[in-house]
């Protein structure tokens, strides 16, 4: 295995607005080595549609390799309309199914947090998400997007038969609630645990390996267990008896994506996938935005990049341990917000406009106070 080079963090910019956000997580890493003196290395390099027209292929196995030696991948976004009709093989995700896949990065962490400045932006009532913060665990290397048998075949008299097969075991399933229970205790110390065990033998599995790992090993954390259509009904109903929410990749997909809207904004929404530590304590991992490449406002210098900036201070978090330091950034994100400091998406009435660069200098400014 390649050894992690501790403090290192290698920048994908990406394509559209990727290089814009990427550019005000740069600034805030030159900040934090200038004034905290904590000595980050970063390297830059090129992904998604960017590396294909440049070298043909969405991600090349030199940047694949200096992945494995940075101690986080923090990536813009990849696409758009220019690189549609590509092969499958050559389109700018298959970089992240790569990274993804060959990183092993089983757990993807996705907050939702409902800034109460940003209330109003969502669709639920203020009361319902107003200081909401959960943190959704979804397992991303395993289940029925990739179980076997798969695939469309043919059966009798022009009749065709779709097949895809959920199948988990039980060290999947332990890797990724060890997660979600180590993340509850650096929060409320509560796991909902959701699957479908009242309908299948792998969500039976599921509550039964997570209920394992707990009296094992973490029953000081509260446990508890919820069928996953009730738990996409209470998401809307009561979502803040929830803290940290642990899940397969399918349940994983759609309550995450539910969670997202209720914040209200795409722009201001990080995520985490991280793989397993080994045994000196080393762990991969891959900090990015929720939201895309978002060609629309590409070059204009409006794009919002919190989103990028909340996904780096979750890498200061998981991957360097550096807690105080991330509280410090979300902190200052907070106070800007408070400031009434708006990138476009996020405007309302008695806000004032700021540009990308705008929003990641006032951010800094905070940092420096
Ligand atoms: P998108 O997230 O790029 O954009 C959706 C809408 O949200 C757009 O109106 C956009 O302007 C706005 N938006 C997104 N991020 C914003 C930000 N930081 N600040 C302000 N406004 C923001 O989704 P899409 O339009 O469906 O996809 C565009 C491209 O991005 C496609 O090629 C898609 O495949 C790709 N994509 C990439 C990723 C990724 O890299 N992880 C994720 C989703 C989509």
């Amino acid at each position: 295995m390649i050894k992690v080079k501790k403090r290192k963090f290698l920048l994908l910019p990406g394509d559209g607005i990727g290089p814009e956000v990427i550019g005000e997580v740069k600034k805030i890493i030159t900040w934090f080595n200038v004034n905290k003196s904590l000595d980050f290395d970063m390297e830059e390099a090129l992904v998604g549609g960017a590396s294909y027209d440049k070298h043909g292929t969405p991600i090349t196995d030199e940047v694949f390799y200096k992945s494995l030696e940075c101690e986080a991948v923090i990536l813009g976004a990849v696409g758009g309309p220019k690189y549609d009709n590509l092969d499958f093989s050559k389109r700018p995700e298959r970089a992240l199914l790569k990274l993804r896949k060959e990183l092993k990065l089983f757990a993807n962490l996705r907050p939702a947090i409902c800034f109460k400045q940003l209330v109003e932006a969502s669709t639920l009532k203020p009361e319902i998400v107003s200081g909401l913060d959960i943190m959704i665990v979804r397992e991303l290397t395993g289940g029925i997007y990739f179980g076997e048998p798969r695939g469309i075949k043919p059966i009798d008299k022009g009749e065709r038969k779709g097949i895809n097969t959920h199948t988990y075991t039980s060290s999947e399933i332990k890797r990724v609630a060890r997660v979600a229970f180590d993340l509850a205790k650096k929060r409320n110390n509560k796991v909902t645990s959701c699957e479908k065990s009242n309908v299948m033998e792998a969500g039976q599995l599921w509550k039964e390996e997570v209920q394992n790992l707990h009296d094992k090993e973490f029953k000081d954390v509260e446990l508890n267990h919820m069928l996953a259509d009730n738990c996409a009904m209470q998401l809307l109903r009561n979502p803040k008896q929830f803290d940290v929410i642990v899940t397969d990749n399918l349940f994983g997909d759609m309550l995450s994506d539910e969670a997202s809207m209720l914040t209200g904004s795409l722009g201001l929404l990080p995520s985490a996938s991280l793989g397993a530590k080994n045994k000196d304590g080393e762990m991969r991992a891959m900090y990015e935005p929720v939201h895309g490449s978002a060609p629309d406002i590409a070059g204009k210098g409006i794009a919002n990049p919190i989103a990028t900036i909340l996904s780096f201070a979750m890498a200061l978090r998981y991957s360097l341990d550096l807690d105080k330091e991330a509280d410090d950034l979300e902190k200052a994100v907070q106070n800007v917000l408070d400031d009434g400091l708006r990138t476009k998406d996020i405007m309302s009435k008695g806000t004032k406009e700021i540009s990308t660069s705008g929003m990641g200098d006032a951010i800094i400014a905070y940092l420096q106070k």
